[in-house]
């Protein structure tokens, strides 16, 4: 029997790290959703303590800062999501609060970028979000911070403008399920390893994204990502 002829090679997914040469290989996203209350609010959403809402994006979602973003396909309403990133070189299953933060490579500020109108679809039919939020170059991401270098921030400004003009503003210190507490639920569902990037919700002030904006998102003193809706 002959051997198949596969012509092809997949490149891995991989973020960089500020100010090194080398590459953070990346394995998956996960995203958490619902984890600012006025953003809760806004989508007219509840918050459910015991059932924090989880979804994926796929590694090569990713897009590199200073990159233009293509506007997707299918959709007349993407929207802007402002979130922390939390990068792993280390995870497992049922890691503990008290642990959760010696698995932590470093932190990042990212894009969930979101189809909102096929969101809402998908809302009201009770069907899956893939389409709204795991669509290609859904993930822009900024350079990571190692941990080592800035420990874990407890308080820092997250805020996202687009041409300039601020339209998401709040403190990483308002989310409702805090990086440990999302790494210990996130692990009871998933085995959590090395590679593995986690979006930690959105702040209040989601909205559209036209062609030709010029976003620019920041955590303070963390990171900051600069790209354009092409
Ligand atoms: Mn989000």
């Amino acid at each position: 029997m002959t051997q198949p002829i596969v012509s092809f090679s997949v490149a891995a997914a991989s973020a960089a790290i500020a100010g090194s040469a080398t590459r953070f290989p990346v394995r998956r996203i996960f995203c958490i959703g619902r984890n600012y209350a006025e953003h809760a609010a806004e989508m007219g959403a509840s918050v459910d303590r015991g059932n924090p809402v989880f979804f994926c994006k796929p590694a090569d979602a990713l897009v590199a800062d200073g990159a233009d973003i293509p506007y997707p396909s299918a959709t007349r309403e993407l929207h802007h999501e402002v979130e922390m990133v939390i990068a792993l070189h280390s995870g497992g299953v049922y890691i503990t609060e008290a642990d959760a933060l010696t698995h932590v490579f470093g932190y990042a500020v990212g894009l969930d970028l979101t189809r909102r109108d096929l969101q809402a679809i998908a809302k009201a039919k009770g069907m899956p979000w893939d389409t709204a939020k795991a669509f290609d170059h859904s993930a822009p991401l900024s350079a990571i911070r190692t941990a080592s270098e800035i420990g874990h921030p407890q308080s820092a400004a997250l805020t996202l403008e687009i041409n300039g003009a601020m339209r998401q503003q709040a403190d990483i210190a308002q989310m409702i399920f805090s990086v440990p507490e999302i790494l210990a639920r996130l692990s009871r569902l998933f085995e959590l390893k090395a590679g593995d990037l986690v979006f930690t919700g959105t702040p209040a002030g989601v909205g559209p994204l036209m062609r030709g904006d010029a976003v620019q998102a920041r955590l303070a003193g963390v990171a900051e990502l600069r790209c354009r809706i092409a």
